[in-house]
């Protein structure tokens, strides 16, 4: 990959008419040992929030050593960059083949599920291929309730009663009986934790089976963009709330067995950006070359406002206007496809036009494993990059609008938009 110290710098040099991710091998590796070196368990990532192999090398270079994967290639995507790596089986339903492959190929011993009849497929194979109950972990998933960008428990989990039923059946079969539940992704009301944990006791002293592990998923929050008129809101620091949740683990009672955390957005979401283009600017409508058929679709599932830093193309001599004023534009892509529009604006200088370049922060989550070619449209360029996307502090423009790690308790700051203002003096000629 080419390398550039900012993505304002590979953008200016490229002036790149496709989008260009920009990849921060030096960011993704900080990212997650901060979750590492704060949670009190195992930490698995969650393969399907960015499986790009040269994510997995990096997770798994910066000390992470198992995976949560769900399919055949995520499997192999895992064996491929980290051959000696622990991998987590923790989709609930599965085909029977996937199952054998998973057992018997590829060495995993860990598994979830949430109803009778995957118990059922689960124990043929193992009968099948001779395998002795006792070295396979059965991880009962609970369904949960609580507020998330996304919430899960619609399609998975078992009610409590059932989840005491499987627990009970698996430690029956002479399996090794867990409890995991998966609370949704962008969560952030840290009390869907507690609110999980106190149901898992509930299930686990019901169920009177020794338990071998509780596993408490994902879905911790990463900063995003916000609206600059609003309050300040900053998102949880990880380090604290993974600490938070411990001091919950523990006081649930579930400190004397093994504690798993299958953070993904946490880890990756800061780790990469992307550059787009603007193709037309149509008063409060900006169209550009990339959109949620592209890198953007877990913005507009998530209703997650993006940080949006503009790069004004140097070549656009007269820029009539007020630099310093920060407006809400309607983002369309680049597909035919009505659709396409995002569910939240981007906030950038009144200024930008056509021909301009914006570098959209923290698309790292579920970006580049869901875009499609729909159009004959497929981002697929890569620059690495040294700088956070926050730390370009150079002629910034219109990106002030990022969230911080920080504690909830921080007191909202009135004026935002002007505080949000670049300095005077920044803006093109
Ligand atoms: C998607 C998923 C995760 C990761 O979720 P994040 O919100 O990205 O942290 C973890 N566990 C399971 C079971 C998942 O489906």
């Amino acid at each position: 990959m080419q390398r550039f110290e900012t993505g304002r710098e590979a953008a200016l040099k490229l002036r790149p008419d496709e989008p260009v991710y920009c990849f921060r091998p030096s960011v993704l590796t900080r990212d997650v040992r901060t979750f590492v070196d704060a949670f009190p368990g195992k930490v698995a990532y969650a393969v399907k929030t960015n499986g790009e192999p040269f994510v997995l090398k990096t997770v798994s270079e910066a000390g992470v050593g198992c995976f949560d994967v769900a399919s055949r290639r995520e499997f192999e995507a895992v064996r491929a960059v980290a051959p000696g790596a622990e991998q987590l089986y923790m989709h609930p339903v599965k085909a029977l083949s996937a199952i054998r492959l998973a057992l018997e190929t590829h060495g995993i011993r860990t598994l979830a599920l949430d109803h009778p009849d995957e118990f059922e497929k689960i124990r043929l194979v193992v009968q099948a291929l001779d395998l002795d109950p006792g070295d396979i972990s059965l991880f009962v998933r609970l369904a949960t309730k609580g507020h998330a960008a996304y919430e899960l428990s619609k399609k998975f989990g078992a009610a409590p009663g059932e989840a005491v039923e499987l627990l009970q059946r698996a430690e029956r079969h002479g399996f090794r009986p867990g409890i995991c539940f998966h609370v949704g992704s962008q969560v952030e009301d840290i009390a869907t934790y507690d609110t999980a944990l106190a149901l898992a006791a509930q299930v686990r002293r019901q169920a009177g089976v020794k338990l071998v592990g509780l596993d408490i998923g994902g879905g911790f929050p990463a900063p995003y963009g916000r609206d600059p008129r609003a309050p300040e809101r900053p998102v949880p620091d990880p380090a604290r709330l993974v600490r938070d949740i411990g001091a919950d683990v523990a006081r649930h009672g579930f400190d004397d067995i093994e504690l798993v955390a299958e953070p993904g957005r946490v880890m990756v979401a800061r780790s990469l950006s992307v550059i787009v283009r603007v193709l037309l600017r149509d008063g409060k409508r900006i169209h550009i070359n990339d959109g949620i058929w592209g890198s953007l679709s877990d913005s507009w599932t998530g209703k997650i406002t993006l940080p949006a830093r503009l790069i004004p193309d140097p070549a656009r001599r007269r820029r009539p206007g007020d630099a310093s004023r920060l407006d809400d534009f309607r983002i369309c892509g680049v597909t035919c496809d009505s659709v396409d529009i995002l569910s939240r604006p981007f906030w950038l200088p009144s200024t930008v036009d056509t021909g301009d370049f914006i570098e959209i922060g923290h698309i790292g989550a579920y970006s580049l494993s869901l875009r499609t070619t729909f159009n004959g449209f497929h981002p697929d360029t890569f620059v690495e990059v040294d700088h956070a996307f926050e730390d370009d502090r150079d002629g910034l423009e219109g990106f002030a609008t990022v969230e911080t790690w920080g504690e909830p308790e921080t007191e909202a700051v009135a004026g935002e938009v002007e505080a949000a203002t670049p300095s005077p003096g920044t803006e093109p000629v």
